[in-house]
């Protein structure tokens, strides 16, 4: 093997534990686009270079931002992610960029699935020992994760904001799981030792998050702030691998729900909004994006009420959609308030 960077960017989750047997240390695209000081920057330098207006502006954010940060080496997502991927992966292939695709299976297809992790696992250097022995490390922090997201429905003292930011960030575990492990355990000791008292959210409206992770900045500090509480991230939640831990790393990608099709994701997102008492959704979707399509199907099976909240460019909310949630957040607590008289 040659020239192997030792970064290497993800636009989106893909299986990480490659990366981490091989030695290598993943840079989720996505992540350090939305943590950047400037991220509308980085769309309008994409726009500059000649990408269109009406592409969304996670692809634009994320080319950029593997060109700002010098990523040698990008796993481009061809199947299972976003239609962009492909076309945007040859610009960043033109400016230099290695591009190794890789491709969830359509239908869910274990072998194919294999075949794909395998090609990753030659590309990079390493074997199925080293993988499945990653995996288990792994687990003890997707462990912590998971925990978290329990707290954030069980017990309030979690919110949805850092519920979202930590189960995002397992796409890479920000690139060291192990400082990642001591930072989330530490603040998992914090929040296990506040009083639930007051704490389980009985009287808060409870909110539901699906679609893929808002680019709008402060959508969670504003419903937070309408007395309403986020407790389920549905697609921020899979990138923590919810399942049983003793799966193999293949049954592992084949349980994860966003990259096939939306069948998958009904399931999960029915199943949680009533383990977790949910009284409505908030489905986010982007502009120019193709999931928005599902919001027809979600609005078929799922039966609590649904905003569809549709987000641009990098930024705070706008003024119409943050009157939107105004008025959604007021029309559950009528709701929740006829119900209890009932
Ligand atoms: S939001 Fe949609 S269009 Fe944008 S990067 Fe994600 S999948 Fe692609």
């Amino acid at each position: 093997m040659s020239n192997v960077a030792a970064k290497i960017g993800l636009v989106t989750t893909i299986p990480v534990e490659v990366l981490f047997a091989a030695g290598l240390v993943p840079v989720d695209l996505n992540n350090i686009f939305i943590t950047a000081p400037d991220p509308a920057k980085l769309v309008e330098q994409a726009e500059l270079e000649g990408f269109p207006r009406n592409t969304c502006s996670w692809v634009k954010g994320i080319y950029t931002a593997a060109l700002r940060h010098n990523i040698g080496t990008v796993i481009a997502v061809m199947r299972g992610d976003c239609s962009n991927n492909e076309a945007m992966a040859e610009v960043l292939r033109s400016k230099g960029v290695e591009i190794v695709p890789f491709s969830f299976p359509y239908p869910r297809d274990r072998r194919f699935l294999v075949a794909e992790i395998e090609r990753l696992m030659d590309r990079f250097g390493t074997n199925w020992d080293e993988v499945e022995a990653t995996k288990r490390q792994l687990d003890e922090v997707r462990a912590l994760a998971l925990r978290l997201d329990e707290l954030t429905w069980q017990t309030g003292n979690v919110t949805g904001f850092e519920n979202h930011i930590w189960s995002v960030s397992c796409s890479d575990f920000n690139g060291d799981p192990a400082l990642f492990q001591q930072q989330l355990g530490d603040l998992l000791r914090q929040k296990e030792s506040i009083s639930r008292d007051d704490q389980d959210g009985q009287a808060s409206i409870r909110l539901g998050f699906v679609g893929v992770p808002p680019i709008v900045t402060d959508l969670y500090e504003h419903v937070e702030g309408l007395g309403a509480r986020v407790v389920f991230n549905e697609i921020q939640r899979q990138f923590a691998m919810p399942g049983p831990a003793e799966r193999d790393v293949a049954q592992m990608y084949l349980d994860y729900t966003y990259p096939y099709d939306f069948e998958g994701r009904l399931a999960d997102i029915e199943a949680e909004v009533s383990r977790r008492r949910v009284d409505a959704l908030i489905h986010y979707v982007q502009s120019f994006c193709h999931h928005q399509i599902q919001d027809i199907i979600l609005r078929q099976r799922i039966k609590v009420p649904i905003l569809t909240l549709e987000g641009d460019r990098p930024g705070p909310l706008d003024a119409r959609s943050r009157m939107r949630l105004e008025a959604f957040v007021e029309m559950c607590r009528q709701r929740a308030v006829a119900r209890s008289l009932k």
